[in-house]
């Protein structure tokens, strides 16, 4: 039953997959200085790995923010020691980063607990919210990258009403993009009238796929003491999706503040 369960969400992943690649426009590489904000070591490189490469070979400034270590992630596997987990999946970030041309100072690593990102009415969102604001300058105008607000895992989607927040609070052109990580399998269908709140682009990473699949390798190539991988085992469908010579990013429809406000 649990096999026939997950092949239904492999082919509805799939047809997901394929009719965004069909949808979305083709757009040129963003060319601002970007913050990318990742829930756990890896949603950076599986989502953007290759724009991250792209921008970093033309020049462009990439900050990465990881909110946390990602040491939940064998809590329901073999319950490893967490630090362990964490030191592992740590490591795998910087390789995998470093790969990707981000150097150590632009990279922020903010030790929420794995799975603990707070919503909006949790004590400690506005806090968190007010620590990601301060790492971006003021007046950078630069684009923020985070995970789709229904990317289908609560720490993607709290992440993602982080960065809405500071976009709220602070009176300056942001661009917002939204990444899928998970949302090709975990999201539950929507309606029509959600859809339209985003357009999906998709930006060609063939020219940088052999440094994306080195920066992916990275989190393939240590495993947890039980011997599955430290950041525990990804469906088949999204490594084979991170593979693909493109990447996805979802923008506002209307990049207006006012937007924001109203749309949940
Ligand atoms: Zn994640
Ligand atoms: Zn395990």
């Amino acid at each position: 039953m649990t096999s026939f369960r997950s092949s239904i969400k492999s082919i509805r992943a799939e047809w997901r997959y394929r009719s965004c690649v069909r949808s979305a426009i083709e757009i040129p590489l963003p060319c601002r200085p970007a913050t990318i904000v990742s829930p756990h070591p890896d949603d950076e490189t599986i989502a953007l790995g290759g724009l991250i490469a792209r921008k970093r070979k033309a020049g462009i400034p990439v900050r990465i923010v990881l909110i946390t270590r990602g040491e939940a992630s064998h809590r329901h596997c073999c319950g490893a020691d967490p630090d362990l987990i964490a030191g592992l999946r740590l490591d795998q970030f910087f390789r995998a980063t470093g790969h990707l041309g981000v150097t150590r100072e632009n990279i922020h690593v903010l030790d929420v607990p794995d799975g603990g990102i707070p919503c909006p009415v949790d004590p400690g969102f506005e806090d968190l919210s007010n620590r990601i604001s301060a790492l971006i300058p003021v007046g950078e105008a630069s684009e923020i990258y985070c995970p789709h607000p229904r990317d289908g895992l609560p720490d993607h989607e709290r992440t993602a009403g982080l960065i809405e927040k500071i976009v709220l609070n602070r009176n300056e052109p942001f661009q917002i993009h939204h990444y899928p990580v998970w949302r090709w399998i975990l999201a539950p269908t929507e309606k029509t009238s959600k859809k339209n709140q985003f357009l999906a682009g998709k930006l060609d990473i063939a020219p940088v796929a052999d440094i994306k699949k080195r920066a992916l390798d990275c989190y393939l190539d240590t495993p947890a003491p039980c011997g599955y991988p430290a950041g525990g085992i990804l469906p088949p469908v999204i490594l084979r999706f991170a593979r693909e010579p493109r990447e996805f990013v979802f923008m506002h429809v209307s990049p207006d503040r006012n937007q924001l406000r109203t749309k949940r």
